[in-house]
């Protein structure tokens, strides 16, 4: 920190968001925070925030800003209630449900704004696993399902990913890191892209709209919705065809390849080409390039994560990353090993696959499953709806928001016995909840990014591309006069009320017992949180800022004598589902289908704030102007956009970057439908994306490439 002499004072801290954790200089006048910006130094981020990170000041001090937790009424409003008074009667109600209907009738719930709050996962972990509940539930199961379980049946090779490190060719399926952060390494998308642009990588982007990162594309195809299966069966029929593939490398780490070659021999380019509307050359040519790299990766998005066959497209870019061998060598450094977690030792070797479907626990009023994402949310409404679970506990995140099928989400949400909300404002399921917990914000809180190392371990398009760690203490104290807490207190607090003994886990060391008996610390937790690092906790903060953690010794040794281990590329589950696509298709260009669309200025169903709001807090429908004009359309018009499941009313803009027949609209918008007094702008997608159709293997809700009509409102 440093000070000047008008009292002004500059803290280095990170943001949190989103999960890309920004390294900024935050100025604090008077207590307060007047301006936060990237720091120019930082060797990763090189001075890069957004926007939704640089409005801090003012979400800090917005009037909206719950500032003292509340209590619903029984006329459905809110009064305010103290913090302790809230932790005893939660404690209460969740003692009764647990001892009348079982653990597993409490359910806990982090949105994606949890995923960086390290503290808060671990200390409500602790709660959850003292209540007994196996149910904990996350946005895995919504956009993402299919990456977690496709891992599981094809197996893991035993150092991290080695895609960010110097890679020759990067595919993007449906995923634009210029907006989201995902499918190039943590930090500045934009100069990654460019700095590797300059070293000869060849960027390919497959998508229904040319977007941002799209625009900068060497190879852009640009197919129909539905499609992604096929194209990358394509792309493994050329390389296995013609012989692109690691020989070597496959021979001794991989099997199943027969079975993948006879799953996609019917995917010639030519046809797959001509039904995805493709330049067929165009396709070849990128086959050839990917199988003839040793060095690179396919990073695959949530419009194909959301579509049909979600798991399956997440299966054929793992084939053929492996196949081509893109993996880090034996003797070869590690170089994004974690920095706050234990790194290591790394083998030469494949893990083969692992159960991920078919797991306990069960959702038996949903007929569903477990996967290796999790519980699925699509079965929570109806477990809800039959007294299986009568309480649930969420933070991070907007349930009645984010979760598709509102109607169905709400009215089961409103059914609980107990809803507490832990949000910092009145959002769709705050307006539900028994009890809103008022929390503190980012940058009243001490944290560190452990989350980076973790999601580097989920999959590529997740991680760093080198060991990176920061940590910040809290940077201002909470408005004077609020009742505002440390999100992992109130799980800490409702723990103690219950009697119960907490149990931090950790992923160095054995979980620690908390004492019970006094309210820790925040940072003696992250301490705890970090015991068992490959860099010390103290190490980090002493840097004051985020830095690299280079270990050149750490180098990728050879397999274990006796290793048998294989990655599958035939999965018999997965060859069936190539061979036969559940996902509809269509070649019919005046069919419309809708795919979702990220935008800068919110993050899934958080910062919807007038503060962010440079791009509207409206929601409307993008399509190519062609379209427009086809339907009688000018921009600004109202519609109606329905589905099989229902309707929604928004207005129409062009995009000329979407391909003809695409419908592009955001999830996580608009207000509680049915509400007659409801201001909320923007609608939610919600209204006519349901429950009904769920994915194999995860339960996930099919949430993209869905037919719909538009047409003028009447
Ligand atoms: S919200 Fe923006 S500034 Fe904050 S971490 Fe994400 S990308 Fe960085």
């Amino acid at each position: 920190m440093s000070k000047d002499s008008s009292g002004s004072s500059l803290h280095r801290s990170f943001c949190r968001l989103c999960y890309n954790a920004c390294d900024m200089d935050v100025t604090v006048v008077d207590g307060k925070v007047t301006k936060v910006r990237g720091h120019p130094e930082n060797p990763v981020y090189q001075g890069f925030t957004c926007l939704k990170g640089r409005v801090q000041p003012e979400l800090l001090r917005s009037p909206e800003r719950l500032l003292h937790s509340r209590r619903r009424l029984p006329d459905g409003s809110h009064d305010t209630v103290a913090f302790d008074a809230a932790v005893q009667d939660i404690a209460a109600r969740l003692g009764r449900i647990r001892d009348s209907h079982g653990p597993d009738a409490i359910a806990f719930y982090y949105g994606t704004m949890a995923t960086n709050g390290v503290l808060t996962r671990a200390v409500l972990t602790a709660l959850r696993t003292a209540i007994g509940s196996r149910l904990i539930f996350s946005p895995a199961t919504v956009d993402k399902a299919g990456k977690q379980v496709a891992a599981a049946l094809h197996g893991r090779w035993g150092a991290p990913p080695s895609g960010y490190s110097e890679p020759e060719i990067a595919v993007l399926v449906g995923i634009n890191p210029l907006v989201s952060y995902q499918g190039a390494p943590r930090g500045n998308p934009g100069k990654w892209l460019r700095a590797q642009a300059e070293r000869g990588m060849h960027l390919a982007v497959i998508d229904p709209r040319r977007t941002e990162t799209a625009r900068r594309a060497d190879t852009f195809l640009q197919p129909r919705p539905g499609h992604d299966t096929a194209i990358l069966a394509a792309m493994l029929h050329v390389v296995l065809a013609e012989g692109l593939h690691d020989a070597e490398f496959v021979a001794r780490h991989v099997e199943g390849v027969e079975r993948l070659r006879r799953a996609v021999a019917g995917f010639d380019p030519a046809t797959v080409a001509r039904e995805a509307d493709l330049d067929e050359e165009a396709l070849v040519s990128l086959a050839r390039r990917f199988g003839s790299t040793r060095r690179g990766y396919v990073s695959v998005g949530t419009g194909p994560n959301m579509s049909g066959p979600g798991t399956l497209v997440e299966y054929l870019a793992l084939c053929l990353d492996t196949l081509c061998g893109h993996v880090t060598r034996e003797g070869e450094v590690v170089s994004s090993a974690p920095a706050l977690l234990p790194a290591g030792p790394y083998h030469a070797r494949m893990t083969p696959p692992w159960r991920g479907a078919d797991l306990e626990p069960r959702m038996p009023a949903a007929g569903l499953s477990t996967s290796a994402a999790g519980p699925p949310i699509a079965g929570l409404p109806a477990e809800m709806a039959a007294g299986h679970v009568r309480a649930l506990v969420s933070c991070g995140g907007n349930p009645a928001s984010a979760w598709p099928g509102q109607r169905a989400v709400v009215s089961a949400l409103a059914g609980l016995d107990l809803l507490v909300q832990v949000d910092p404002f009145m959002s769709n399921t705050a307006r539900l909840a028994d009890y809103v917990i008022a929390p503190r914000m980012p940058l009243e809180t001490a944290e560190m990014t452990q989350h980076l190392d973790m999601m580097s371990a989920l999959s590529i398009g997740y991680g760093v591309e080198e060991s990176y760690a920061q940590h910040t203490a809290a940077v201002v104290d909470p408005p004077a006069g609020s009742e505002v807490v440390e999100e992992w207190r109130f799980y800490f607090e409702v723990g103690r009320a219950m009697g119960l003994q907490l149990l931090l886990p950790r992923a160095g060391a054995a979980p620690h017992r908390l004492d019970m008996d006094r309210a820790p610390e925040a940072e003696e937790l992250l301490d705890l949180l970090a015991e068992g690092a490959r860099i010390e906790l103290d190490v980090v903060r002493a840097a004051d800022g985020g830095s690299r953690y280079p270990l050149p010794e750490n180098r990728v040794l050879p397999a274990e004598p006796g290793w048998t281990g294989k990655a599958d590329v035939g999965n018999a589950r997965m060859m069936a589902a190539l061979t036969a696509p559940a996902e509809p298709t269509t070649t019919d260009p005046s069919d419309l289908r809708l795919i979702p669309r990220r935008v800068q200025h919110v993050f899934n169903s958080s910062h919807h704030h007038p503060s962010t709001a440079h791009g509207g807090l409206d929601n409307p429908a993008f399509l190519h102007p062609q379209d427009l004009l086809e339907r009688g359309l000018a921009p600004g018009d109202a519609v109606v956009v329905a589905s099989t499941v229902g309707s929604l009313r928004t207005t129409v803009r062009p995009d000329p970057s979407l391909r003809r027949g695409v419908v592009s609209m955001t999830h996580c918008y608009g207000g509680l439908p049915d509400d007659e007094s409801d201001t909320t702008p923007g609608v939610n997608l919600g209204l006519i994306v349901g429950l009904e159709t769920l994915q194999p293997y995860t339960g996930q809700p099919v949430m993209s490439n869905i037919a719909v009509s538009v047409t003028r409102a009447p």
